[in-house]
């Protein structure tokens, strides 16, 4: 900004400034926050402000705009929105009594990820802030929501990071600012990622060394041990930067960030960011309002602590048995035991969100009514520990057994705080009068006054002898007694003159005013006093946090089984045989978001083992049901290993370790369209990381090159899963070629969807068969459309025709087998097995990678440049 005549408040300005770089300042003036110079200018567009300048006269003049500090968190939420800092800079003192310049400081850095306002934040989603750190070939990722207290850290292989920081769903992402070059690993797996606003800060604060001593000091610990971090300097460091940067941004320590959670992948079903997008797990793919997450539709929870933890279930399925069946035995009962159901439904739905309401507490930013949320919620506690005494689940039984009803906390809010408090503390009234003897005395004080008032009035008529004297009060003279000019000449000499109005005179007396003053005085103290109370308790309540947030905890994983129970009942679902082999069969499963939205579902069946089906390859027309279907199995495995019930008739599931999904060009409404190059590198990731233990859902591979080389690499791909990955696989494809893999792999079977003729039209069914669909299937749907039968006999001999010359055609193989497979044959050695035969300048290209110092963004600039190669090649 332009210096001009500086003024000792810009100079405060601008020091503030210096200290808080990257911020936009918001400045405390009175009423308002005022921003000046560029933030003003960058404030005014993203929140529509006006801008003015600071004084109109002089050139160059500091551009201003302004927003009411009772607006704060609405604005702050936009500007949050817009993906800005702000610093948060407020009056320290009374400005009434302040000497000279009122003292200011930034109280608070708000960032995307460091929100605290209850009106910024989704009520049904963590706002998670990550970190992420590297040593050696190890990232540590650090992960914590300010709003509720959790705080969690994992490890993973430095290549990975990308993918699980994208899958955590975080706002903002902390990274060493020397990791950012261009160039750097860590750099590539981050941008064009969804990993929130990144924010590059100073690498000592990633320091091992950092770490450790800002993690003992904030959880005031000797060592790391109760942490499971002590072997990984990566972790350590991750939430050594967290534990920095939320002291620099909150400048106080946040004392309901309590536990520190080590999170192991191994123990979770792993469901990367594309297979959550596919799978619309918890958003649709087409614009809003069109379609059902599968989370909305599952979500019966009552409290916005059982929401979070509810999705955080979906995302991250069991794959331990004995856990499985642990929550499965605690929802079945729930199922079946109605009465209870609904019972526990009805005490969690007077439960407020105690984790966030437990964060402002801490933070100081609590008002009465959040006390009173607290202590409504806490009082329905006595109910549930008394229903849980017809609890047999285990699970269920372990929960109540730790319900602690934090009699103490409740005792002292009901004491403490009235029932129905003002929104705003400054309001008053918030204390009761029987919790402190000072403030009952002064408000004795203060509220006697009508009756001392009238008293005084009746005196001084008589003494006066005017009878229409009056003892009024009014804010600028405060309390006056008034004549009226007509008994002038009556008034005592002791009346001292206060102000004259056109008819009437007004007077004080002694009396009168050190009755004022001590009204006027125990008005100031109530207020100042109710204050103290109330930050002493809160101070108190927040004393009790970690038992507060074991309750919370304990009252959310309720209400996730309770919700898992209630779908389960209201949509009829079962809850499914779970095993640790492959062994998978559905019985009339259904797919749970359309289950629920069409009126008329046709049901399907699908079995998966050893013996016999472990690749299916559906093949049928457009709009059958394929990408339904396929869908439909890898959801019914999710939601089973979620440890509820699942829609279908009966249900056997072998654990599965990862869904993988490859959806192809024109099925991918995320993506509006993807190349080629992305859905070999999808489908590379697949192939390289699936397990015997996966299930990979497969919907049109190959769709993005032309047909030669689509349906040969698709036929290659199908073989590499059937024979080395050996996955549970459900391949769609409009590539009916495709359907000779079902009869020639041992363990492929062939599906397809049954269409019927009724009433001359042509019926979808939506129904799995076994068997592949008709070859010409166009032109026997144009059939039973009503096309005229001389149409659609042409139609077949053309097709008949072509498909002969086709045969003939080198370049068009595609109803050829033996052609096919020899296509086959040699894309699959370019692709997985380059040292066999192939073109020499693939090989001495091969032989020339150094993978060790490759990125993978280099790896797949290199495999294009391979497959550039290949296709010169066969051309
Ligand atoms: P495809 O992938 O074969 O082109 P989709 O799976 O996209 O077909 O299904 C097309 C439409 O058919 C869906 O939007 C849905 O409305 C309907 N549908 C699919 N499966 C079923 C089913 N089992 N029962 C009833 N309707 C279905
Ligand atoms: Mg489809």
């Amino acid at each position: 900004m332009a210096k001009t005549k500086t003024t000792p408040m810009m100079e405060q300005w601008e020091a503030m400034k210096e200290a808080n770089p990257d911020t936009i300042l918001f400045f405390r003036m009175g009423d308002f926050y005022e921003m000046f110079g560029a933030d003003a200018v960058r404030s005014a567009e993203i929140l529509g402000l006006t801008l003015t300048t600071r004084s109109k006269k002089q050139e160059n003049a500091v551009p201003m705009a302004g927003i009411p500090h009772h607006a704060l968190d609405r604005y702050l939420k936009e500007m949050i929105k817009a993906g800005v800092r702000v610093a948060i800079c407020d009056q320290l003192e009374d400005p009434a009594t302040a000497q000279g310049i009122v003292k200011r400081g930034v109280t608070r850095v708000v960032t995307p990820g460091t929100l605290i306002e209850e009106s910024c934040l989704e009520g049904d989603s963590n706002n998670y802030l990550a970190s992420v750190a590297v040593a050696g070939r190890q990232a540590g990722i650090g992960c914590v929501d300010i709003s509720t207290g959790e705080f969690f850290v994992q490890v993973v292989p430095e290549h990975i990071l990308g993918d699980e920081l994208e899958q955590m769903g975080v706002s903002e992402t902390l990274v060493p600012v020397e990791l950012m070059q261009e160039g750097k690993v860590l750099a590539e797996a981050l941008f064009a990622r969804s990993v929130g606003l990144i924010t590059r800060r100073d690498g000592y604060e990633f320091s091992e060394r950092e770490g450790r001593i800002r993690i003992k000091q904030h959880f005031g610990v000797d060592n790391l041990a109760g942490f499971g971090i002590e072997d990984s300097p990566a972790a350590i460091a991750a939430v050594g930067a967290i534990l920095v940067y939320l002291e620099e941004t909150q400048k106080i320590s946040l004392t309901h960030v309590r536990t520190l959670k080590r999170l192991n992948r191994e123990n979770y079903m792993i469901l990367d960011r594309t297979t959550q997008r596919n799978l619309e797990l918890t958003q649709t793919l087409l614009a809003e309002g069109t379609g059902m997450s599968l989370f909305k539709v599952i979500d019966r929870t009552s409290t916005g602590a059982g929401r979070r933890l509810l999705k955080n279930w979906l995302l991250r399925p069991l794959i331990d048995l004995n856990h499985i069946r642990y929550r499965q035995e605690a929802v079945r009962e729930l199922l079946t035991e109605a009465a209870t159901r609904e019972e526990l439904r009805e005490i969690l739905s007077g439960i407020n969100d105690l984790e966030r309401i437990m964060a402002r507490i801490t933070t100081g930013r609590a008002s009465g009514r959040e006390l009173i949320n607290l202590h409504s919620s806490l009082l329905r506690l006595p109910d549930l520990l008394k229903l849980s005494e017809s609890f047999l689940a285990q699970h269920l039984i372990d929960l109540s057994g730790m319900i602690d009803l934090l009699e103490d906390v409740t005792a002292l809010i009901g004491r403490a705080i009235v029932a129905e408090p003002p929104l705003n503390l400054r309001d008053g009234g918030v204390i009761r009068s029987e919790y402190d003897p000072k403030l009952a005395e002064l408000r004795d004080i203060a509220s006697g006054g009508k009756d001392w008032i009238r008293n005084f009035q009746q005196e001084q008529q008589q003494f006066s002898g005017i009878p229409s004297l009056k003892v009024g009060f009014n804010k600028v003279f405060g309390y006056y007694i008034e004549v009226t000019n007509t008994h002038k000449d009556k008034v005592p000499s002791s009346y001292i003159r206060k102000q004259t109005l056109a008819n009437a005179e007004r007077y004080i007396t002694q009396d009168l005013k050190e009755y004022e003053e001590l009204v006027l005085g125990a008005q100031e103290k109530i207020l100042a006093l109710e204050l103290e109370l109330f930050a002493q308790v809160r101070e108190q309540v927040a004393a009790e946090v970690e038992r507060v947030q074991q309750v919370a905890h304990i009252l959310a994983v309720f209400d996730c089984l309770q919700s898992l129970a209630e779908m389960a009942a209201v949509q009829g679902y079962i809850i499914p045989e779970t095993g640790v082999d492959i062994e998978t069969e559905l019985t009339g499963g259904r797919h749970p978001v359309l289950d629920v939205s069409l009126s008329e579902f046709t049901p399907n069946d699908t079995a998966f083992s050893h013996s016999g089906a472990l690749v299916h390859i559906i093949t049928g027309p457009n709009m059958a049901g394929k990408s339904t279907y396929i869908r439909q199995v890898a959801l019914l495995c999710i939601m089973a290993q979620m440890g509820g019930g699942v829609p279908a008739e009966k249900a056997r599931i072998g654990i599965v370790d990862r869904v993988f999904t490859r959806v192809g060009a024109a099925d991918d409404l995320a993506k509006g369209q993807s190349t080629f190059m992305v859905e070999m590198a999808e489908t590379a990731n697949i192939l390289n990381n699936a397990t015997s233990r996966s299930l990979i859902v497969l919907d049109e591979v190959g769709r993005g090159t032309s047909t030669f080389d689509g349906v040969s690499l698709a036929w290659a791909i199908t073989e590499y899963i059937h024979n080395k990955v050996k996955a549970r696989t459900l391949f769609a494809t409009h590539y009916h070629e495709l359907a000779e893999l079902g009869m020639i792999l041992e363990q492929a079977v062939n599906y397809n969807v049954s269409v019927r003729e009724w009433g001359g039209e042509v019926i979808f069914l939506h129904k799995i068969i076994a068997g592949s669909a008709d070859k010409s299937y166009g032109i026997h749907v144009a059939r039973l459309a009503g096309i005229p039968a001389g149409v659609t006999e042409r139609a077949r001999e053309i097709l008949d025709g072509l498909e002969t010359q086709a045969a003939e055609r080198d370049w068009n193989i595609a109803h050829d087998g033996e052609v096919l497979r020899a296509a086959a044959r040699e894309i699959q050695s370019e692709l997985f097995a380059p040292q066999a035969k192939a073109n020499d300048r693939l090989v001495l290209e091969l032989a020339e990678v150094d993978i060790d110092n490759m990125t993978p963004l280099m790896g797949l600039q290199k495999l294009q440049q391979l497959v550039d190669i290949a296709r010169e090649y066969m051309k």
